[in-house]
């Protein structure tokens, strides 16, 4: 970790209605404030976006989207551009979530459209990379990050870089049915995100955060957090409600604190 925030946020899926939503940033904002050194995320579904962009004025809580099309406009049934995203006011999209990859069959060819359409929109970007249990199986955990982060960030440019933030998701361990992985599972995969991203953009790729996620909870939070390598948590079940979110931010960035101190 260099002198980057502590990041911590939560992915709500398919779940929370816009007044839920907007509770929630109320109710994070009343628990937490707006810590030094943090950065804090919710990422609700579309129909929430607007709702807790609002609550979330003045409190430094980033409000992020879960997907979007690369198209700018068309006959694209279903979908939301990143101007849509950037005229409801959000601070971020995230882009290759597992499921999303899993589920809805989006290709790294089509991930590097949307992170581009993403930039030209002035989005902010977090983009998830991880291996699916096949390929860990196989022990090519570090050959499918780089490849998922050689395509989705294919002429990106160094100067864009502020605007990335990259979350190692690997697919066996999000959702339901996910196990936990090992710490120093985490660390080498972690290691060769860090690696890719030196390859690709030289120096500066060691400024973009890089964030871990995939059944993080209060018991597994601490040593995912002291990791040297990691700059902080990306959460869905155990951040669902604001008491667990409060929890396991405190948990992991008093670990983090103490790693770093
Ligand atoms: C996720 O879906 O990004 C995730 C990390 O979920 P969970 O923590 O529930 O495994």
């Amino acid at each position: 970790m260099t002198d980057r925030p502590f990041y911590f946020g939560t992915n709500f899926k398919m779940h929370q209605t816009p007044t839920e939503s907007r509770q929630f940033v109320s109710d994070l904002h009343e628990r937490l404030g707006s810590p030094d050194s943090v950065q804090l995320f919710v990422i609700p579904p579309y129909t929430s976006l607007v709702w807790a962009v609002e609550e979330a004025v003045d409190t430094g809580i980033w409000v992020g989207a879960q997907n979007m099309h690369f198209a700018e406009r068309g006959a694209f049934t279903g979908e939301i551009s990143a101007a849509m995203l950037q005229a409801a006011g959000v601070d971020m999209v995230m882009l290759g979530h597992a499921e999303r990859r899993q589920l809805f069959g989006e290709t790294d060819a089509a991930l590097h459209k949307k992170v581009q359409a993403a930039l030209r929109a002035g989005l902010r970007i977090l983009l998830c990379v991880g291996e699916n249990a096949e390929e860990k199986a196989f022990g090519i955990e570090a050959e499918t990050v780089a490849r998922q982060l050689k395509i989705a960030l294919h002429n990106f440019r160094s100067d864009d870089l502020p605007r990335l933030i990259v979350a190692y998701e690997p697919v066996w361990s999000i959702g339901e049915g996910g196990t936990p992985a090992g710490v120093a599972d985490v660390e080498y995969t972690a290691r060769h995100i860090r690696a890719t991203l030196v390859t690709l953009f030289g120096t500066a790729g060691q400024t973009v955060p890089l964030l871990y996620g995939g059944s993080v909870n209060l018991d597994n939070c601490v040593d995912y957090a002291r990791l040297d390598l990691i700059d902080g948590l990306f959460v869905g079940r155990a951040a669902w409600q604001v008491a667990g979110y409060v929890e396991v931010f405190q948990a992991g960035f008093a670990a983090k604190t103490e790693a770093t101190s």
